[in-house]
């Protein structure tokens, strides 16, 4: 098996392009393939070097390895004028002058639905745009692994443009011609490449009959149903991130992601289901992905990502933390990196709480760059009552005999009955003296990682003002 991914650098690789990518990628691991990356930059302008970087970067975090290329179908010019020049010796292919007029009027004599045919018809076949012919009869059957056949009848068949008067070939007729050099054997791509494939197909049966990829197979096409958003609309930058980049920025985990994506179109029905990547080679069918539309929901994603977040092991996602910010926030990443034990104790009491990498800096910040400013907070927690349990709190937890989680935990509870007041009359109050606001971990957890000194200090401070 011997599948390809074929981007066309013109920007950000979009999610629909990922999970082309992916799917490509698990066949090929599936099956002991060969997964080849061909970069189609035939649109000299749009695609730049910058934008095959950002390609090549945004599958490499994916960790979508290519075992070939990349090929860059631009630098195949000189084989596609072979095959083209092949093509009109062998008579499969010829030159005709003719203009979009010329084709109306062809149209207009034999009816609308019934194909161009250029030769004998107006302008000459000497110069010109290069057609492939169509044979006469008979159809051109696709067969699609995930949509089944389905036919083209060769009478409503124009014959295609393969080559400009440039001699400088068409998108179609590269993409044949790449893929018979290449010895692909699936096709799989978006479903907006249904309607090229019936020229491709025809131009890779060309170019076989004048000795083009004789032994090459003639491929398998698989053309998968389309992203929509969660509220049925083609999946566009409205629906939140919409490139592989902006969910990295976003703070998710590669696994996760890869795990998402390869569910949306394919897998037992049930649209979020937490799959390892080794599990996923195993399972994954070409046959078994849907023809409808598949629904991309980042709310399940962040769903799934909490999943993979509190798989990790606690260096591991502090690592992944690290990693994340130094990118999003370099001076957070210093501030994290100072104290690994810190970040290590941070990490283990905020991974219940965060979906994301993005989540842990706004929740935990407080441990390692002192209390935000949150008027609101202080308003609402640090009056008369809330500064009177504060000092209570104080008194219990500077005379605590050790200040674990359980002796954090007592000495706050017994504030808490004292006073026969609800629990957060005196957690809150204590969350904000510590954090600043009223987000942070577990409060027994955030006291016990700060410790004792730093706690009645910041206490303190909260006190005074
Ligand atoms: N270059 C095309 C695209 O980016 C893909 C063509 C193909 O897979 O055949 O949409």
């Amino acid at each position: 098996m011997r599948v390809r991914f074929a981007p066309s650098p013109t920007g950000a690789l979009h999610i629909g392009g990922a999970r082309t990518a992916l799917f490509n990628w698990l066949l090929a691991r599936r099956h002991n393939g060969t997964f080849l990356l061909r970069i189609e930059d035939t649109d000299r302008e749009r695609s730049t070097p910058e934008n095959v970087e950002q390609i090549l970067d945004a599958l490499r975090w994916l960790q979508l390895d290519w075992d070939e290329g990349p090929v860059f179908q631009g630098e195949r010019a000189d084989r596609h004028h072979e095959a083209l020049e092949a093509l009109l010796n062998g008579g499969h292919a010829y030159r005709s002058s003719a203009t979009a007029a010329d084709v109306a009027a062809y149209k207009s004599l034999h009816g609308a639905e019934r194909g161009f045919r250029g030769e004998g018809w107006a302008g000459n076949q000497k110069e010109g745009a290069v057609r492939l012919r169509v044979p006469a009869g008979g159809a051109t059957v696709v067969h699609d692994v995930i949509r089944g056949d389905t036919r083209f009848e060769h009478v409503h068949l124009d014959d295609p443009v393969i080559a400009r008067a440039d001699g400088s070939v068409l998108y179609n007729f590269a993409v044949a011609i790449d893929d018979l050099d290449a010895h692909i054997t699936h096709v799989v791509r978006g479903e907006d490449h249904l309607s090229n494939t019936p020229k491709q197909l025809l131009v890779l049966q060309a170019a076989k009959a004048v000795g083009f990829g004789a032994d090459a197979p003639e491929p398998l096409y698989a053309h998968l149903p389309l992203l929509h958003g969660p509220d049925g609309k083609k999946l566009s930058k409205r629906h939140g991130a919409a490139s592989v980049q902006e969910l990295r920025e976003a703070g998710y985990l590669p696994e996760a992601v890869r795990n998402y994506l390869a569910l949306l179109g394919w897998g037992s029905g049930d649209d979020a289901t937490v799959m390892s990547t080794d599990e996923l080679v195993k399972r994954f069918e070409l046959e078994r992905v849907s023809r409808n539309p598949a629904r991309f929901d980042e709310i399940k994603l962040r769903w799934l990502d909490g999943i993979y977040i509190r798989e990790l092991s606690v260096p591991e996602l502090a690592d992944r933390v690290l990693d994340f910010l130094r990118i999003a926030d370099p001076a957070a990443a210093s501030a994290a990196e100072a104290d690994r034990d810190l970040l290590e104790g941070a990490v283990a009491i905020s991974r219940e709480k965060i979906h994301t990498l993005a989540d842990f800096w706004p929740l935990a910040r407080f441990f390692f760059t002192g209390i935000a400013e949150d008027a609101s907070a202080r308003e609402r927690w640090l009056g008369e009552q809330g500064v009177s349990m504060l000092n209570d709190a104080r008194t219990e937890l500077s005379s605590a005999v050790s200040f674990d989680v359980p002796a954090v935990e007592a000495a706050l509870a017994s504030v808490v009955e004292r006073h026969a007041v609800k629990p957060r009359e005196v957690y809150q109050p204590v969350r904000v003296a510590i954090a600043g606001t009223t987000i942070s971990p577990g409060i027994f957890e955030s006291v016990a990682l700060l410790g004792r000194e730093e706690t009645l200090r910041r206490i303190d401070v909260a006190l005074a003002g």
